[in-house]
């Protein structure tokens, strides 16, 4: 079980809004190494498939619009507890309860469009990210 890597996806709004860089700059930042990355745009079925544990709750569709209407860069990193850190580098789900400084309360806007997506356990962190990248592009 791979412990040390989580998966992200900078999401479309970040692109929209030009902070990638800043955003970027922030993980390095905070100690992730980047070990893969690339800008891709997931089809309806990439992200209906990617949020598939969502899919009965209200705001699915919006969901998987937002998440198909533009480019997103998605990314794998590596540090020491990766999971856990990059869910705190990036704050509560909702960015109105995101704490000081977080990735959440400096870039996104809302509960539905918030930015930044960070695995949630390092089971699901090997399965996104095998979602998105091949073993060729992981360094
Ligand atoms: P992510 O999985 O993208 O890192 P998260 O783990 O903080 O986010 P989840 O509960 O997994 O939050 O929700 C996945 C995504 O669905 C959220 O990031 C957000 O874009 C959207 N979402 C979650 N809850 C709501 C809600 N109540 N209303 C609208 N959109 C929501
Ligand atoms: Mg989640």
């Amino acid at each position: 079980m791979i412990t040390n890597r989580t998966f992200t996806m900078l999401k479309p709004d970040s692109l929209e809004k030009g902070n990638t860089g800043a955003i970027l700059h922030k993980i390095n930042a905070s100690g992730f190494k980047i070990v893969a990355m690339k800008q891709t745009l997931m089809s309806m079925r990439d992200a209906e498939t990617f949020y598939a544990i969502h899919s009965e709750r209200p705001f699915f569709a919006d969901l998987v619009q937002y998440m198909t209407r533009g480019p997103i860069i998605a990314a794998i990193l590596e540090k020491d507890n990766a999971v856990e850190d990059f869910r705190a580098l990036i704050g509560a789900t909702n960015p109105a309860e995101a704490a000081e400084g977080t990735i959440r309360n400096l870039f996104a806007d809302s509960i539905s469009e918030n930015a930044v997506h960070g695995s949630d356990s390092d089971e699901n962190a090997q399965i996104e990210g095998t979602f998105h990248f091949s073993g060729r592009e992981i360094f």
